[in-house]
């Protein structure tokens, strides 16, 4: 299998359609069905901001799948590398990469500064694409909050009126925003718990991988894969990390 540079190629993943098809529903369900029910008051500063967060997060998440995550030595000449540099090889890739660059099975290629694999944008977040993957997450936080409060709201005002009920489209209409609702509730919930978790790691100062890996060697079913450098050799002592590397080592 040919390496992927990045998300957008062949062949997309499950989660990366459903984030298309979530904010094609999520954009159409605010901006033509919620604002309608909410009173006029309360609409055109929160239509600005949920439409900006809409367009930011749409963005960062295009250009998170877009950039190239891979380790800079996999498309570079042997003969342009540093001579008095540390280098890794990799056997599946069979290129000498970085030494804190990483193998993804999914991807086939080394990542630079590893971080995870993230099937939402259908590429490996790596420290390339970090920075556009953290703007997604916190505009995709947010504009899930302002959907929640405005379909909440706007379910308020359909149930303290009542009016809506003599009609039975606007049954279905709010069978439709009660649904959607408490899907961006979800969203919000999810959106939030990733947010907070990345901000951890950033406050850390770790990477998510680093995290995992960390984990496991306190948990004591796997043994984390310690490297030594030398002045001489590198050694790697690797265990059942219930990780492929595909990287032999030496320099
Ligand atoms: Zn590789
Ligand atoms: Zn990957």
């Amino acid at each position: 299998m040919d390496a992927r540079k990045n998300g957008l190629m062949y062949r997309w993943s499950l989660k990366q359609c459903l984030s298309y098809f979530g904010y094609i529903v999520y954009g159409i369900f605010y901006n033509l069905i919620v604002v309608k029910k909410t009173h006029e008051d309360y609409q055109i500063l929160n239509v600005i901001v949920f439409n900006f967060l809409f367009c930011l997060s749409v963005t960062s998440h295009l250009v998170t799948s877009l950039i190239n995550p891979g380790d800079p030595l996999l498309y570079i000449k042997n003969n342009n590398r540093q001579a008095d540099s540390i280098y890794l090889h990799c056997t599946i890739c069979n290129k000498e990469i970085n030494l804190f660059s990483r193998h993804c099975v999914t991807c086939n290629k080394c990542i630079y500064k590893y971080d995870h694999h993230c099937y939402w944008v259908n590429n490996c977040i790596g420290s390339r694409n970090y920075k556009p993957f953290f703007v997604l997450i916190i505009s995709s936080t947010l504009m899930c909050a302002i959907l929640v409060s405005s379909s909440f709201t706007a379910m308020f005002l359909i149930f303290s009126t009542k009016t809506s009920f003599d009609a039975n489209d606007e049954q279905g209409l709010t069978s439709f925003i009660i649904f959607l609702g408490l899907n961006s509730l979800i969203s919000f919930f999810y959106f939030g718990y990733i947010t907070t978790f990345h901000l951890v790691m950033v406050f850390k100062d770790i990477s998510t991988y680093e995290y995992i890996c960390k984990k496991r060697a306190k948990s004591n079913s796997h043994v984390v894969p310690r490297l030594v450098v030398d002045k001489e050799f590198i050694s790697v002592h690797t265990e059942n990390t219930g990780i492929s590397f595909g990287i032999s080592f030496g320099i």
